[in-house]
């Protein structure tokens, strides 16, 4: 099935793993959530110049019994596939705000610290409704929550009714358009949408020598609407200079942190990483 309706393969010997370990890995995940398996972990997104926090994106792990720790990637499409990712973006949010609300952070910081949690386009109603009690309420400055969605939701008005943006607005949370650049929204799209950042797609960042034009024009327009651009996947230096010349201030990728668990983040909320 994976290859298309149109197209017919032979089932292989092969094939038969590959379909069980689906089924079992299907079967273990309707279970993770009420066996505490998920964990959060968090990568720190920073000033390109000076490298000083900005904020954290929460990221869905899942500890699983016998393969170990599985990043989001492995799981998710799965998870959004089986109809459970509206209970995980929601258990992730609770978790993060929980988590965060722990950490004694200078609540003199001259700026807001941006939560950033991921949450699938077609359940952004469904999350909207735990996240705007828990935002308002739970959540001690400096923190402010940051939705991130990917571009679908600029493509597919219909997933976002008035109602719900009425809800975030009103608990002070705000919209990130996340992957921005590879699916099929347009920048004339970013306008028409209540939005306080877009986040250029890591395909770029890892292409920069040929996309250098598109990155530009993403940060100039981006700017132009009032957003926050941030560049993801950024793992060298010579990448983030480049994009510091192309005219991004903001940025997260392994060269600055991995996500990491909460133990390991209270360290990096204080410290600061020097970059020229
Ligand atoms: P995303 O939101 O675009 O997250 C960025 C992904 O890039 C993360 O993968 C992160 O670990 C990885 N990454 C960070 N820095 C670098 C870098 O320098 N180089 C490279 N190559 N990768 C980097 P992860 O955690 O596997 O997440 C994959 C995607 O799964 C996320 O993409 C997001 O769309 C989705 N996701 C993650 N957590 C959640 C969640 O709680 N709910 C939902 N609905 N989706 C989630
Ligand atoms: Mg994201
Ligand atoms: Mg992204
Ligand atoms: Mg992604």
């Amino acid at each position: 099935k994976r290859g298309g309706s149109a197209g017919t393969r032979l089932f292989e010997p092969s094939m038969r793993n590959e379909s069980q370990g689906h089924l079992e890995l299907e079967a273990d995940l309707r279970y993770a959530l009420q066996r505490d398996e998920l964990v959060v972990h968090y990568q720190p997104i920073v000033a390109l110049r000076g490298g000083h926090l900005l904020g954290v994106e929460a990221l869905i792990r899942w500890r699983h019994p016998q393969r170990g720790l599985l990043p989001a990637d492995a799981f998710v499409p799965l998870a959004e596939e089986l109809g459970l990712i509206g209970q995980f973006d929601a258990w992730v949010l609770q978790t993060a705000v929980r988590q965060l609300a722990g950490w004694p952070v200078d609540c003199a910081l001259d700026r807001p610290l941006w939560l950033k949690v991921n949450v699938s386009a077609a359940h952004l109603k469904q999350v909207a409704a735990v996240t705007a009690p828990l935002s308002s309420s739970s959540l001690p400055a400096p923190w402010q929550v940051l939705i991130e969605i990917t571009e679908r939701v600029l493509t597919h008005p219909a997933d976002t009714d008035a109602a719900t943006l009425q809800t975030l607005r009103a608990a002070g949370v705000e919209l990130v358009v996340d992957d921005f650049g590879i699916g099929a929204s347009s920048l004339s799209s970013l306008h028409r949408f209540p939005l306080r950042m877009v986040k250029i797609d890591c395909s770029f960042v890892a292409s920069l020598d040929q996309n250098r034009e598109l990155v530009r024009t993403i940060g100039v327009i981006g700017r132009s609407l009032g957003l926050t651009v941030v560049a993801e996947g950024i793992e060298i230096e010579v990448q983030r200079a480049h994009l510091t010349q192309l005219g991004l201030t903001v940025g997260q990728g392994y060269l600055f942190a991995r996500p990491l668990p909460a133990e390991q983040l209270g360290a990096h909320l204080h410290s600061t990483l020097k970059f020229p």
